[in-house]
């Protein structure tokens, strides 16, 4: 059992403040995995403070210097690879193939991206008779889920960074460890002190007590609509920027020109990527009425091709969910779905067949001729459960995927790739993938409606960390 009892604080480990201790359970079998500090508010003080200390400095370093630091933690993280690929794996249970690509591949690219974007970012412009400075904002606050941890850290942290601000992080409790490997290698990266700083412990107390500290400027926030309207709230106090990346129901619709073989199984895949724990996750597969047993087939098969398993076993492709409370959660919304007349087309409540009964595993589950207005198809499960609807032409299929709360993300299958974006522009979400088009760090990433209010990732993430400053010239006298 690994045992972690520092914060990293100010350049340096340091012991907490607060006194009681954060438990991690390995999601494959129930089994202690490790403990760590439980933060309280004199430790997100200490935090704080350093963060301030260090920004009237770091904010005007020389964008190139910057540049260099966040390439050496990209560095640090592809040569840590494999350990931070195998931690994630052991505390949130994604398989180990696609931890080392996704969980680990993925920050060390958000570093490398915004290190190469620095050399040519435009921090100024003349606005006729002004000059436009962007800044950086100030001491921010990161606080981060478990589903994808290090790579919702990599894209705060590394665009904090880049923008000139300093970062306290607070990590998910569910999944932290990575985290603490990240400050390490910030550490050897020789990032100058309180610049990045690490606290863990639980959203109500040391979350809190960040996200109402007089100086802290902006609050990054990722997790649950619930935890991040609570976040806004308290934060408004002082008026600090938020930004707030939340939930989703994302619905994939595949029109009827569509490969249907091509598109099935791929709205399967993005369903049950991380055993559905993605808020992007296209959990609704909208399908046209009269191709639904086709399609239902299809998904079935895709379904039960699933291995669930040890995710650290070669060949799995379905791991554990992340905790108990979510296995529970998930089993929930599989029985209220079946109690309101979901057709359960293939998995369940059950556990599935060959795994440990005391790792927190769900069966890979399908929903036939789920209405529209059913639990399940409305709110987020957070686990391998697809919901099939049916509808009746595009504008009704136009009308289910937007008639949500949430609007994160979609998808258009269709045989031409024009058609799929004619569709696409209906959509109120911030993004959709057409015809499985693959994740990409450059673009924007973030939600409409309660899926949040910020943007991620790319220049778009970078300005999220800036603030404008104009600065007004003479006009030269005319001669
Ligand atoms: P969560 O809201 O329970 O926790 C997220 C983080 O917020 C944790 O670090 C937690 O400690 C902290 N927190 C909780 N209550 C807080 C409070 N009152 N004050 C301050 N901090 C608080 O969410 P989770 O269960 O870790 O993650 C799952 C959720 O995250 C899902 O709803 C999912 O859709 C969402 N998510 C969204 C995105 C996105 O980019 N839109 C990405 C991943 C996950």
């Amino acid at each position: 059992m690994e045992q972690r009892n520092q914060f990293y604080i100010d350049g340096k480990w340091v012991a907490p403040a607060g006194t009681g201790s954060i438990e991690v359970f390995s999601p494959t079998d129930g089994a202690l995995l490790a403990t760590l500090p439980q933060g309280n508010a004199a430790d997100a003080d200490a935090a704080v403070m350093a963060a301030r200390r260090a920004f009237d400095a770091w904010s005007i370093t020389p964008p190139a210097e910057r540049a260099a630091y966040l390439k050496k933690i990209q560095e640090g993280l592809k040569a840590r690879t494999d350990e931070i690929a195998r931690t994630i794996t052991l505390e949130m249970g994604m398989p180990y193939k696609l931890s080392q690509r996704i969980q680990v591949g993925s920050p060390a690219a958000s570093f490398g991206m915004y290190s190469k974007m620095l050399a040519d970012f435009p921090f100024e412009e003349r606005v006729g008779n002004s000059k436009v400075l962007r800044e950086a904002v100030g001491v921010v606050v990161a606080i981060t889920p478990w589903n994808y941890p290090l790579h919702q850290i990599a894209a705060k942290v590394a665009a904090a960074l880049a923008a000139g601000c300093t970062v306290v992080l607070k990590p998910s409790e569910v999944a932290p460890l990575n985290a603490f490997l990240l400050a390490e290698i910030v550490h050897a990266a020789g990032v100058p002190a309180g610049v990045f700083n690490l606290v863990t412990g639980y959203g109500p107390a040391i979350g809190e007590a960040l996200v109402t500290h007089p100086e802290v400027d902006m609050v990054s926030f990722t997790g649950s609509t619930r935890a991040g309207t609570r976040v806004s709230e308290l934060a408004s106090a002082t008026v600090k920027r938020v930004a707030l990346e939340l939930g989703g129901k994302s619905a994939a619709i595949i029109l009827d020109d569509a490969d249907f073989a091509v598109a099935v199984k791929g709205v399967v895949g993005n369903c049950y990527l991380n055993s559905g724990q993605t808020c992007t996750a296209h959990t609704r597969m909208l399908v046209p009425a009269a191709r639904y047993a086709e399609a239902a087939q299809l998904a079935v098969e895709a379904a039960q091709a699933y291995r669930v398993g040890d995710p650290l076993a070669e060949g799995i492709t379905l791991g554990p969910l992340a905790s108990k409370m979510q296995q529970d959660r998930v089993r929930d919304y599989i029985a209220k779905g079946i109690a309101e007349g979901g057709e359960l087309l293939t998995g369940g409540a059950a556990l599935p067949e060959g795994v440990n009964p005391a790792g927190y595993y769900v069966a890979p589950t399908i929903f036939g001729q789920v209405k529209a207005d059913a639990t399940i198809a409305r709110e987020e499960i957070f686990g391998p459960v697809l919901s099939i609807i049916s509808y009746t032409d595009e504008d009704d299929a136009v009308r289910i995927a937007n008639a949500s709360v949430y609007g994160l993300a979609g998808g258009v299958w269709s045989g031409s790739d024009e058609h799929a974006e004619k569709v696409a522009r209906r959509l109120r979400t911030g993004q959709v993938e057409i015809n499985g088009g693959p994740f990409n760090i450059y673009a924007p990433f973030g939600g409409y409606k309660q899926s949040g209010n910020g943007r991620e990732l790319g220049k778009y993430g970078l300005e999220d960390f800036l603030e404008y400053k104009a600065m007004q010239f003479r006009p030269a006298p005319k001669v």
